[in-house]
C-alpha cells in the first residue's frame, strides 16, 4: 500500500511538478445474496483491501490528464461530450465527469496519476472502484462534498451503462462507496436502504479461489433466469420474489414448470439465508454464517443451475477439508468461489485446493486474500 502510495506521488511529481491530493477506493466481495437484486432483494457486500489509489489536482484548463500506471498510458480529453476519450479505462474517468455535470455537478479540468491493486475482471469489481474513486474525488476536489454517497453511487453506475456498455446494478458502486473496515452492509435493493453489519471474524480468514474460467453462454441464461422469477411473482400476484414465501410457492407448485419452481424457490431461500447471516453476525457465529454459505452453493448449483463444473469442484474441494463456508460468488458460469476459513487451515486449504484443480483442469486458480476494509477516501497525508 505504502509503496503505491509512494510510486505515485513519485509519478505525479515528475508529471506535473507539483503535488496533489491522495484518493482511493475499494474493490468488494458480496458474502451473501445472489441473484437476489433484481428479485428486489438483499445483496451483503462489502468493501476490501485492493484498491484503486488516485493522486488529482485541479490544473485550471479545460482539460483532463491523466497517467495509468498500471496500462503506462497517458490520456487527454475535454469535458464536453464529444471529447470522450477511446481508451476504455479513460471511459471510466471520464464518464464519472460527465456524470456529475449531467446531475448539474461541477467539474473542471485536472491532472491525475492513478494505480490499483484490485485483480481486473476477477469479479472484485476493479471499474467500480475505479469509479468511486474520481466520484469520490471530483466531489471532495469541485463540489465541497455537496453529492450525497448514494448519488455518488449512481454516478459510478451511469458512467457503466453510458460510457462502458456495461448494463450493471448498483451493489458495486455502493459497497465501494459506502464500505467500512469491519463491516458488511445488507443492501435492500427495493429500498435502498442499507445497514452495517459488524465482520471482524478473528479465528478465519476471507479467501477468494478465482477458476479463471468463463464459460461462454447461449441463449442468454440470465434474461431466463429473470423470466422464471417474474412469471412466478406474476403468478403470486407479486411486483417481485421479494414478497414471496415458500408455502405460497409450495401452493402453486402444480401450476408452474419445474424449471420455474426451483429458480423461485432459490431466490426465496437466498433472502432468508442473507437474514439469517446478519442475525448470526450480530452473534458473532461465523459457523452458521458458513452453513449459510454451502446452502446458497447448493441453490446456485442445483436450483439456479448457474454454477459450472470447475467451481462445483472447488466447492467439494473446500467441503471436504473442512472449510467453513464456501460459494461462488458472483453470476456463476464460471469466476470465484468465496470461502470462509479458519485461519490454521488456510495455507493447507490454498495449497490442496491449487494443486487439485490445477491436476484436473490444466491450470491454477488465482488466490486472493481479503480484508473487509474501508470504501471511497480521502488519504490524509
Ligand atoms: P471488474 O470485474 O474487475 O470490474 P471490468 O471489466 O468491469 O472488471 O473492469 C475492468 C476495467 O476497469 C479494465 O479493463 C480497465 O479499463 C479498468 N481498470 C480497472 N483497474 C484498473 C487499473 N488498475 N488501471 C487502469 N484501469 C483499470
Ligand atoms: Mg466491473
Amino acid at each position: 500500500m505504502e509503496s503505491m502510495k509512494e510510486k505515485i506521488q513519485k509519478i505525479f511529481e515528475e508529471r506535473f511538478g507539483e503535488k496533489g491530493t491522495l484518493y482511493a477506493s475499494a474493490g468488494r466481495i458480496n458474502l451473501i445474496g445472489e441473484h437476489t437484486d433484481y428479485n428486489g432483494g438483499f445483496v451483503f457486500p462489502g468493501a476490501i483491501d485492493k484498491v484503486i489509489m488516485a493522486e488529482i489536482r485541479p490544473n485550471g484548463m479545460e482539460k483532463v490528464r491523466v497517467f495509468s500506471i498500471d496500462i503506462n498510458e497517458y490520456v487527454e480529453f475535454g469535458l464536453k461530450e464529444e471529447d470522450a476519450p477511446s481508451e476504455s479505462w479513460a471511459r471510466y474517468i471520464f464518464g464519472i465527469c460527465r456524470e456529475i455535470q449531467k446531475r448539474g455537478g461541477e467539474v473542471k479540468g485536472f491532472d491525475a496519476v492513478f494505480a490499483g491493486n484490485v485483480p481486473l475482471g476477477a469479479g472484485l469489481s476493479s471499474s467500480a472502484a475505479l469509479e468511486s474513486c474520481f466520484a469520490f474525488a471530483l466531489n471532495d476536489l469541485f463540489n465541497n462534498n455537496t453529492i450525497d454517497k448514494f448519488e455518488l453511487a449512481k454516478i459510478g453506475q451511469s458512467t457503466e451503462h453510458n460510457y462502458c456498455g456495461v448494463n450493471c446494478g448498483i451493489m458495486d458502486q455502493f459497497a465501494s462507496v459506502f464500505g467500512r473496515k469491519g463491516n458488511l452492509m445488507r443492501l435492500d435493493c427495493r429500498s435502498m436502504e442499507y445497514e452495517y453489519f459488524p465482520f471482524n471474524p478473528e479465528d478465519y480468514e476471507l479467501v477468494l479461489v478465482d477458476s479463471r474460467v468463463k464459460h461462454e453462454l447461449k441463449d442468454s441464461p440470465y434474461n431466463k433466469r429473470r423470466e422464471s422469477c417474474e412469471r412466478v411473482a406474476k403468478r403470486l400476484g407479486l411486483e417481485t420474489l421479494r414478497d414471496a414465501t415458500m408455502e405460497a410457492l409450495d401452493a402453486i407448485k402444480s401450476d408452474i414448470t419445474a424449471e420455474d419452481y426451483f429458480r423461485a424457490k432459490f431466490v426465496i431461500g437466498e433472502k432468508e439465508r442473507v437474514l439469517a447471516v446478519c442475525d448470526a453476525l450480530n452473534a458473532g457465529d461465523y459457523e452458521t454464517v458458513g452453513k449459510k454459505m454451502y446452502e446458497t452453493h447448493e441453490g446456485l448449483s442445483k436450483d439456479y443451475e448457474v454454477s459450472c463444473e470447475e467451481l462445483d469442484f472447488l466447492n467439494d474441494v473446500a467441503k471436504e477439508m473442512g472449510v467453513t463456508g464456501s460459494r461462488i460468488m458472483g453470476g456463476g458460469f464460471g469466476g470465484c468461489t468465496i470461502n470462509l476459513v479458519k485461519k490454521d487451515l488456510h495455507d493447507k486449504f490454498i495449497k490442496e485446493a491449487v494443486t487439485r484443480f490445477n491436476e484436473k483442469y490444466g491450470h491454477e486458480p488465482m488466490i486472493y486474500d481479503v480484508v473487509i476494509s474501508d470504501g471511497a477516501r480521502k488519504i490524509e497525508e
